[in-house]
């Protein structure tokens, strides 16, 4: 017997059954959801649809369809569901929240995975946002599908601070496929990230998560950065990788698979803690900010981040 959004999710229309994924309506209590997290710097996350189609190996927020007692791997991948929401109703929590509270959209799926194109949970999202005056909003995606919501972003910037993210693991098309098989390939999201930016949105892009042995290194990571550059990006970051138990369980024997060298090493590291410190990430952390130098680009910012500040950030959904 299924409980809570165990029960919804079985219970939720659905819309939808393509060749690999189905979509579902997901019924729900609120769309705003609040971040306690000390480390993040927002308040509040917004994530339109539970489950991605992109399928990222690494992807951190399998663990999320475990709630709803499905299944990490395939289901999270192939299960998508769409809150049930009127834009009447995100601009009423959107009022609740103080001003101040920064938000961030797709922090844990994407928000323009390929269900957004027919379902357009995201856009409805936004235009209530355009509603708002003096709040700050920041979108993660790897979906050059945003590009559809260039007139919208720019409503919404009027009158907010608007960032909107592009996560760029690497430019290697080879390799983005492998690690991110249903993702839009790097050079289209790099065409996204000229197009928003060249109407004048605050565009940045983050080499996240960055993968020992696959996308580590300077040769790699300034590959993203020069082309983020180029592309006319004010941003760029890059973040360590992290695996929870859930993600581990999916990457790891992917990995043992694809590059059985570097295997042991990520289960070493892994089995120890989800998180990588020390040495690496100090490397990472000073050709990052080496890059920036190089080619103009700006940090995240976190140090200057609260009330009517810009705050720029990035997490990997
Ligand atoms: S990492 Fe992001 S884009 Fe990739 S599957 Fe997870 S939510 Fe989707």
């Amino acid at each position: 017997m299924f409980k809570g959004i165990a029960r919804l999710a079985r219970e939720g229309a659905q819309f939808e059954q393509k060749r690999r994924v189905s979509c579902h309506a997901l019924p729900i209590r609120r769309l705003v959801n609040r971040c306690d997290a000390p480390r993040m710097p927002f308040e509040w996350t917004v994530n339109p649809y539970r489950g991605c189609e992109f399928g990222c190996r690494y992807c951190y927020a399998r663990y999320t369809h475990e709630f709803m007692e499905f299944h990490a791997q395939e289901d999270f991948e192939t299960r998508i569901f769409a809150k049930e929401f009127t834009v009447e109703q995100a601009v009423a929590e959107l009022l609740q929240l103080p001003r101040h509270h920064r938000i961030a959209l797709g922090t844990a799926t994407d928000p323009y995975q390929p269900a957004e194109r027919r379902l357009g949970r995201t856009r409805r999202f936004l235009e209530a946002f355009a509603r708002m005056r003096g709040r700050t909003l920041a979108i993660t995606t790897k979906g050059n599908l945003a590009r559809r919501d260039a007139g919208l972003f720019e409503k919404i910037a009027q009158n907010n601070v608007l960032i909107v993210n592009f996560s760029v693991s690497t430019m290697d098309l080879r390799l983005a496929r492998a690690l991110e098989p249903y993702a839009p390939r790097p050079d289209l999201r790099m065409a996204a990230v000229e197009a928003l930016s060249r109407v004048g949105l605050d565009v940045g892009v983050f080499a996240s998560p960055v993968l020992p042995g696959l996308t580590c290194g300077r040769r790699r990571l300034e590959s993203v950065a020069r082309a983020a550059a180029a592309c006319g990006a004010r941003r760029f970051g890059a973040q360590m990788v992290f695996l929870k138990p859930a993600a581990a369980r999916v990457f790891l024997p992917w990995l043992a698979h694809e590059y059985p060298a570097l295997a042991g090493a990520y289960r070493a590291q892994f089995a120890r803690a989800a998180y990588v410190r020390g040495e690496a990430v100090e490397r990472l952390s000073a050709l990052v900010k080496e890059l920036r130098v190089k080619y103009g680009l700006a940090g995240h910012g976190l140090a200057q981040s609260g009330p009517q500040q810009l705050a720029l950030f990035q997490i990997e959904k």
